[in-house]
């Protein structure tokens, strides 16, 4: 917070308008820490360049700069207005009310369009005070115009109802349900970095029923998976455990999550953990072999498995090359060339090192090896 209204009163002493926008705002009068800090500014972002010794340009197409300072970030954005003041004029104070005013506007929610100066001075100009205090989730303007502007806007106003716990308005949610079909012309990776802040989220839940009662569910790529019961979810924080949960109570496998656009290394973990899930038993050779994120996973899913982070970290070994032979070891040992059996082999030593069947320590490894094979083969 220092950061941002440091950052406010140095573009202020440059001669430009500049208040704490979004978020941050929401979230402090919360008395909650916000994530990241917004600042909109009447400064172009050449100009907010020469201002900060150290920028970033993460979306200046946008008007948005990134100023870091004291070890952290700011997006520091023009006021999006029509003209931005092109001719170089200096905008007299009732002008920058009106660009205030007009950027605040293209905000999705009254709780997200507040404004705050240097002196926590609040600029609330759409009631988000008085939401914030009603637990409201409540678009600005008319809710059907904001959605046909931007469907994804619904999808925001649902993930906002978990991640706040609040109602979504009734003119608000009525409009998702009117407008629920047009989420299908958003591209699915925006989609899915919402869904995935919706099932890391604590109230999950709340969100999930909004999107299956606007039918906001029927128009995602295989949203039927949403509809299952969802009484038995607990969410973890790690959105995988709400995508494992849609497909563990739907008796489905990974490709059926296809349209979501999931990466390779999210679907190699939702497949392990439905395999981990699926084993009734979970012993010392299971905490092994499957990485703990995916352990987590499935242990959460099923109850059962748990505290697979102590149970992996009093195993004798990690990975095969904490083993204290390698194939090169057997193959002196054997005089044999390498081949199959090499592999074989050392997953049969990782394995009884793993049930504490054989010491890892080389000449032990060695004594079992030359008893068991030496000859006979
Ligand atoms: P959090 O970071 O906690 O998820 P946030 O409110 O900061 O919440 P962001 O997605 O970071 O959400 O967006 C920052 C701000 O930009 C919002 O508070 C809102 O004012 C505005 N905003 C973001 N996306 C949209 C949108 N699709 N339509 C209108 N305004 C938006
Ligand atoms: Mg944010």
């Amino acid at each position: 917070m220092k950061t941002a209204i440091e950052v406010i009163l140095k573009l202020k002493a440059s001669g430009f308008d500049a208040y704490l926008v979004g978020g941050a705002v929401r979230d402090f009068l919360l008395g909650e820490n916000p994530k990241d800090f917004d600042v909109a500014t009447s400064a172009e972002p050449v100009q907010v360049k020469e201002i900060f010794k150290r920028t970033v340009d993460t979306g200046i197409q946008h008007g948005t700069v990134l100023v870091l300072m004291n070890g952290s970030g700011v997006e520091v954005t023009t006021f999006r207005t029509e003209g931005n003041y092109t001719d170089n004029r200096r905008p007299d104070s009732v002008e920058f009310v009106k660009s205030l005013e007009e950027d605040l506007k293209r905000r999705d929610f009254t709780i997200n369009a507040m404004a705050m100066t240097e002196d926590l001075e609040l600029v609330d100009l759409f009631g988000g005070q008085k939401d914030l205090e009603r637990k409201l989730i409540k678009a600005v303007g008319q809710p059907d115009e904001r959605f046909q502007e931007d469907a994804l806007r619904m999808l925001r106003a649902i993930r906002f109802s978990g991640q706040l716990n609040f109602s979504i308005e009734e003119q608000t949610l009525a409009a998702i349900t009117n407008n629920a079909a047009l989420i299908q012309m958003i591209a699915v990776e925006r989609i899915k970095i919402e869904l995935d802040k919706i099932l890391a989220n604590q109230h999950a839940r709340r969100s999930i029923a909004y999107m299956n009662q606007s039918s906001l569910t029927d128009y995602l790529p295989s949203g039927g998976l949403f509809r299952t019961d969802w009484k038995n979810f607990k969410p973890t924080g790690d959105p995988l455990s709400g995508w494992l949960y849609a497909l563990w109570w739907n008796r489905k496998e990974v490709p059926a999550l296809a349209g979501f656009k999931l990466s390779n290394e999210e679907k190699k973990t939702l497949g392990k953990a439905l395999e981990a899930a699926a084993i009734e038993e979970w012993n010392q050779w299971t905490f092994y072999r499957f990485t703990l994120r995916q352990l987590e996973l499935a242990a959460a899913l099923t109850g059962r498995g748990g505290d697979p982070a102590r149970q992996k970290s009093g195993l004798p070994i990690q990975t095969q090359s904490d083993l204290a032979v390698d194939g090169r070891d057997l193959m002196d040992w054997s005089g044999k060339k390498a081949g199959p059996w090499l592999k074989e082999l050392l997953e049969e030593i990782e394995q009884k090192v793993i049930f504490n069947e054989l010491e890892n320590k080389k000449e032990n490894i060695k004594e079992w090896f030359l008893s068991e094979y030496n000859g006979n083969e």
